[in-house]
């Protein structure tokens, strides 16, 4: 046990150094159109150590979660990384022992239909799917979602469409199969934002603004949205797994972080704290940090009024 926690120790010392860039602190770049309502469907909500979730060794509480972000866009129902799927728990009996023991069992995790379907929203109903990155837990229950068109970036759905094994670098190929015949990928042609190199607005009327942020796979993605409250949130996928992570910066644990590319991880980190302290008027939301996601509402049945009624 104690060699355990001195090699741990020195892993994490040995994280690599993260480069914070030069970011002029002007206000958000302002998004044209109305804003759009935005609600988060937790699937898996747990309370681990920092230590699991960044390199720093502390046992400060990690508010750790999966979920899956619904944008109510007036051309139809979007899902931002469509979690967990009905088989999720096949899924973990089928993967190597080891990551089914670091991902944890099943019964913490709620696919993510059985969410929506609590929250009164119809799986069938969604009409677009996208996703930060590809791995198991952002793409599981696209199958889930069957009316729904997916798009990725194309460095990502490029890199995904090289991978075989059952679980292959974090992506478990079956559940892109499910889409396979629904699936697109878009090129970042828009122009430069907020620090990032180029965009992709979705809709074309900047209420959901796809941008690049490379590292931790090959095509990951953060997405502005435009919120109905005036707010502008930014989901930064797994290039943090916790606000901390940016915050400090830190990498994240070095023995689960499953980074494609961790100097590029380090920049695209060294980027968002930049990015936090230019921009602090900006809600930034990296896909595991529950306290984060628990910033905007989560679905639910809209409340029935007696002047609706
Ligand atoms: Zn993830």
């Amino acid at each position: 046990m104690r060699a355990l926690v001195v090699a741990a120790s020195v892993l994490l010392s040995c994280a690599p150094p993260i480069r914070v860039p030069d970011l002029p602190a002007t206000g958000l770049t302002a998004l044209p159109g109305r804003g759009v309502e935005v609600c988060v469907l937790m699937q898996e909500r747990l309370v681990r150590s920092r230590v699991e979730g960044v390199a720093e060794w502390s046992f400060e509480p990690w508010e750790y979660g999966i979920a899956s972000v619904v944008v109510k866009h007036p051309s139809g129902l979007v899902v931002i990384d469509p979690a967990f799927g009905r088989d999720v728990a096949l899924d973990l009996v089928r993967a190597p022992k080891l990551f089914a023991v670091i991902m944890g069992p099943p019964r913490t995790k709620t696919p993510m239909h059985e969410v929506m379907s609590a929250a009164g929203l119809d799986p069938a109903e969604v009409s677009l799917a996208l996703a930060t990155h590809v791995h198991w837990d952002h793409v599981g229950a696209l199958g889930d979602v069957p009316n729904a068109r997916v798009l990725l970036s194309r460095p990502e759905l490029e890199w995904a469409r090289g991978l075989r094994r059952y679980l292959d670098e974090g992506v478990m190929p079956h559940h892109l199969a499910r889409a396979k015949d629904r699936m697109a990928s878009f090129e970042f042609q828009g122009p430069a934002r907020d620090g990032f190199p180029s965009s992709f607005d979705v809709f074309g009327d900047g209420a959901l603004v796809a941008v690049p942020l490379p590292g931790h796979t090959p095509g990951s993605t953060a997405f502005f949205v435009k919120l109905i409250d005036g707010r502008t949130a930014l989901f930064t996928g797994d290039a943090s797994w916790t606000s901390r992570g940016i915050e400090a910066p830190a990498h994240k644990n070095p023995l689960a972080r499953l980074d494609s590319d961790v100097p590029q991880t380090g920049d695209a980190l060294g980027f968002l704290h930049a990015l936090s302290k230019a921009r602090p008027e900006l809600l930034i939301i990296p896909a595991h940090d529950a306290a984060a996601l628990e910033r905007l509402p989560a679905c639910g049945p809209t409340t029935v009024t007696a002047s609706t009624r």
